[in-house]
Parts: structure tokens; C-alpha cells; sequence
């Protein structure tokens, strides 16, 4: 239970300011729904409009400062989330719903990331290169883009404002973030972090509203120079078009498969796969939605999943043993009951679940796992953020990289098995951002690049140094002495 109700606002300028209209929407608690957690501002376009415009003003000074002096307030904002995290895990299994351990990770995680691009202050290097003209010294340095824009989602509602904001803060720009509805408390906690760290007014602005309005203001200001949106492949491909001129990278969505080869641990892979189905819900864009099985091990396979899936424990976030908590909100709530029907009519049964009581009482949906569903059925091609797996029959090692390859997406994938001509050519051949052999498909360390390909991501990776590259231009100066 939260103690009291907090009234959060927009962050414009330095200033904490309501909407123009004075309207808030309520934020409630996906484990209560009746719960009322807080209230956000419900903004327009003319908040987006004067907080892309004390950006603007903010830009000079903040370009101005020293990278290593702009990497002092990142340390500072990592060791207050630090010395806060019990606090922010609550508010975060609170608003989003994310199981305590989980979200405790997610914190840690958001400390790790502002002190690795705090420390980049001190190395924001740049290139001498040789010359083909005699006695010309060429230099090639870094410098900020402007204003960066940036629209996130709910289901790491700390991990991903801080791997947009961090960077793009170190590399200089300055920031307007639109956070979404359902993680707007999570966004304003960190914002307010950034503040007591001694950010100066203007550098971080934040905005809640609509993102049909409030975000497409954001997206096609002529003042932003670049967008960072992680969230569905629906929406990023349209912010693709509307921000035209712009410098856009895009994180989307994913039906990440898993493949299990008849040489693997099958209890270990069981394990790794239920967990990626299951963990949040299901709810990660590195979830792994569909397990491609060969036939040799396919039997056994769904034993131990169905086992391992049933030793998780669905319950409420702040129960320090719950895996699975409740979906985000009331239309995921009943579009996830929606393709449960669809997948029981496109596979076999194997562990059924759904709701597990009326949803005034929490939006749970407890697992399930539907067997011999073919690669080409809904089930196996749309993203259904829910806590669905489907298993799909592969004949041999070629077929199940065949099948994994052929989806939209191409985020993240898993191979299970000991042989490492297997785990070598899956590496090779899987259409992927993100492989990983032997280990879940969730779980990527915060210092290295990080996005999809194909559908799943658009104008280059996240996080580590990809992350700085995505954040800041390079100019280059040839001098004759
Ligand atoms: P979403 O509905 O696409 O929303 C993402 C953000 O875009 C929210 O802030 C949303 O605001 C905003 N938005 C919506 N319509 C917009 C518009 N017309 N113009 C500008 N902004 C707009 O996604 P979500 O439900 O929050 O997140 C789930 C999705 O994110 C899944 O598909 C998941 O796979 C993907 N995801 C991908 C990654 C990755 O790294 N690849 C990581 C996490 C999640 P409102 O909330 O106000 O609508």
C-alpha cells in the first residue's frame, strides 16, 4: 500500500508545473486497480512546445560545461538512486507492476548506467587522422546533436529513461523526455534525482501527456534534432515518418525465439525458456515467446517446461518471492485474454491458464504454454506482451534456425545446447540484434550495444559506446599551421 497519493507534474525549465488545462489522469496500481497511486499532469502540445523550448535555451550553457563536470552530476544522480533503492523498487512494482526482485535489479542496474556514462566524461575522445596534405594536422571531435527527444515505455520504466538520458546528457544535448502513461511516477522520481544532483534547469525537461498529442508534438518540433522511442513496432514505424529530418533510432518489439537442441541440458533450457515466457508477465521485449524445439527432445522439452513454468510464482509485485505479477493495465489485460483464445485454437494445450479472478481484483493471467503451433499462425508471429509461450516442432538444426530467422523480428534469440559448432553457426546465422547461447534471452549487461534489427530496431543500438555514437556528431577540422 502507498502511503500517500503523489501529485506529479512536469518538469519545464527547472520548474514543477501542472497542465495547461489543469487536467490530471490518475495512475493506478495493476496489482489493485482501484488503488490510486497518484495523478499526472495531462498535457497537450503546448507544454511539449515550451519544454522543447527551455531545451533550446538551456543548450548553449550545458554544451558549454565540461564534459567531466557534466559526468560529476551523473555520478552524484547514481549514488542518490543508490542510496534510494528500496524506495524506487517499491514505487516501481507499484506503478508497473514489476516483482520486487526484479525491479530491485532494474534500480541497481539505473545506478550502474549514470555512473558508466558519468565516467565518460573523462573520455569523450576524439580521432587525429594523418593527412594526404603535407604539414595539415586533421582532428575529428565529438560534439552534441541539440536537443534530443525522448519517448519510452512502461516496462522498464528506470533502466530505459536512464540508457537515453545518461548519454545523451554526457555527450552535451540537452533533453525532452515523454515518459509513458503507465510509468509517469518511475520517470518523475528519476528526473527529480537528476535535479538534486545539481542538474541546471532546462537540461532535463520532462512532460506527461498523450503520446498521440504530447508525443507527436515532440517527434515533429523542428527544434528537436533527434528522437530516441523504445516501444511497439506500430508506433515507432509511424514516429519514423513523422520525424522526418531528424536523427531517429528506434527500439520495437519482439517475438524472440529460443531454439533447444537435442545435446542440451533440457532442465536448464526448461528453466531459462519458462523464466523468458514468464518472468514480468511476459511483458519484456526480450521475451522468449516462442521455443523452437527439435524433434528428438520435443516431448521431454514440454515436460520440463510445463514444470518449470508451474515452480513460478504469480502474485503480488511486493511479495518477495512473486515471479509473475499482474499485466500492466486493463486493454493489455483483455487483449491478452483475446490471443490466449487465438492461441488455444492454434496449438495444442499444454499448461492453460488466463485470468485468475475477476480483474477489479489485479490483472493477473496466470501462464500458458501451447504446443505444435505452426510458425506461420498468429500465435507465433504477433508480439503479444503476455505471459504466453508457443512450441514450435523443428526436424534438425537447419530448421530450427530456418524458423527462428522467420519472423518480422529480429531482437534477440537463444540457443540451448553443447556443442559449439551449433551455438558458432547460430551465432552466425541468427538474424538478431542479440544472441545468446545457453543463457536467457532477457538479461543484456547495461555497457554493451544493445537493439534489433528488422522490425525490432531502426538507426543504430543502444547503451555502451553505441549509445554515445547515437548521441553526438563528429566535426572535423583540417588546420594548415
Ligand atoms: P507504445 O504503446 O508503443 O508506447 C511507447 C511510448 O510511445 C509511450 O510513451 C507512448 O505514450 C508513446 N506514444 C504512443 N503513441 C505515440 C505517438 N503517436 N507519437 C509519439 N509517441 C507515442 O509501447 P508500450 O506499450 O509503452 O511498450 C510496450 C512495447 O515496447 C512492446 O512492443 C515492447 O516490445 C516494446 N519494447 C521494446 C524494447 C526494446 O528495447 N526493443 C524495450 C522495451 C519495450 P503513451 O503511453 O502516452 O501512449
Amino acid at each position: 500500500m502507498i502511503e500517500s497519493q503523489i501529485e506529479s507534474r512536469n518538469y519545464i525549465g527547472g520548474e514543477w508545473v501542472p497542465a495547461d488545462s489543469g487536467e490530471v489522469e490518475e495512475v493506478t496500481n495493476p496489482a489493485r486497480p482501484s488503488e490510486v497511486l497518484g495523478t499526472a499532469p495531462r498535457s497537450d502540445r503546448g507544454e511539449m512546445e515550451r519544454a522543447v523550448g527551455a531545451a533550446q535555451e538551456a543548450l548553449p550553457g550545458w554544451r558549454s560545461t565540461l564534459p567531466a563536470a557534466r559526468g560529476q552530476i551523473l555520478l552524484r544522480a547514481a549514488e542518490i538512486i543508490d542510496s534510494r533503492s528500496e524506495e524506487l523498487a517499491r514505487l516501481m512494482a507499484l506503478e508497473a507492476g514489476k516483482p520486487l526482485t526484479e525491479s530491485r535489479a532494474e534500480v541497481s542496474r539505473a545506478a550502474a548506467i549514470f555512473r558508466y556514462y558519468g565516467s565518460e566524461g573523462w573520455r569523450l575522445y576524439g580521432v587525429a587522422a594523418p593527412s594526404t596534405r603535407p604539414g595539415v594536422r586533421i582532428t575529428s571531435t565529438r560534439e552534441p546533436l541539440g536537443v534530443v527527444g525522448l519517448i519510452t515505455p512502461w516496462n522498464f520504466p528506470l533502466a530505459i529513461p536512464s540508457w537515453k538520458m545518461a548519454p545523451a546528457l554526457i555527450c552535451g544535448n540537452t533533453v525532452v523526455i515523454k515518459p509513458a502513461a503507465n510509468a509517469v511516477l518511475n520517470a518523475a522520481e528519476l528526473v527529480r534525482i537528476l535535479e538534486e544532483a545539481g542538474l541546471p534547469p532546462g537540461v532535463v525537461n520532462l512532460v506527461m501527456g498523450p503520446g498521440g498529442s504530447s508525443g507527436d508534438a515532440l517527434v515533429r518540433d523542428g527544434r528537436v534534432k533527434a528522437i530516441s522511442f523504445t516501444g511497439s513496432t506500430a508506433v515507432g514505424l509511424s514516429i519514423q515518418e513523422r520525424a522526418a529530418g531528424k536523427k531517429v533510432q528506434l527500439e520495437m518489439g519482439g517475438k524472440n525465439p529460443y531454439v533447444v537442441m537435442e545435446d542440451a541440458d533440457l532442465a536448464d533450457a526448461a528453466a531459462k525458456v519458462a523464466y523468458g515466457a514468464f518472468g514480468y508477465a511476459g511483458q519484456k521485449c526480450t521475451a522468449s515467446s516462442r521455443a523452437i524445439v527439435v524433434e528428438e527432445v520435443y516431448d521431454r522439452f514440454l515436460e520440463e517446461v510445463a514444470e518449470a513454468t508451474k515452480a513460478l510464482k504469480l502474485g503480488d509485485p511486493l511479495d518477495e518471492e512473486a515471479v509473475i505479477g499482474p499485466v500492466i493495465n486493463e486493454s493489455q489485460y483483455e487483449s491478452i485474454l483475446g490471443a490466449i483464445e487465438q492461441a488455444r485454437e492454434d496449438g495444442r494445450v499444454v499448461l492453460d491458464g488466463g485470468a485468475t479472478g475477476p480483474k477489479e481484483e489485479g490483472y493477473y493471467i496466470s501462464p500458458v504454454i501451447v504446443a505444435d503451433v505452426e510458425n506461420s499462425s498468429q500465435t507465433a508471429r504477433e508480439e503479444i506482451f503476455g505471459p504466453v509461450l508457443a512450441v514450435i516442432k523443428a526436424r534438425d538444426f537447419d530448421h530450427a534456425v530456418e524458423l527462428a530467422n522467420d519472423t518480422r523480428y529480429g531482437l534477440t534469440a537463444g540457443i540451448a545446447t553443447r556443442s559449439l559448432r551449433y551455438a558458432e553457426e547460430f551465432i552466425e546465422r541468427s538474424q538478431t540484434g542479440l544472441v545468446n547461447v545457453n543463457l536467457p534471452t532477457a538479461g543484456v549487461e547495461f555497457q554493451v550495444p544493445f537493439g534489433g534489427s528488422k522490425a525490432s530496431g531502426v538507426g543504430g543500438r543502444e547503451q555502451g559506446m553505441a549509445a554515445i555514437e547515437f548521441y553526438s556528431g563528429w566535426k572535423t577540422a583540417s588546420v594548415l599551421p
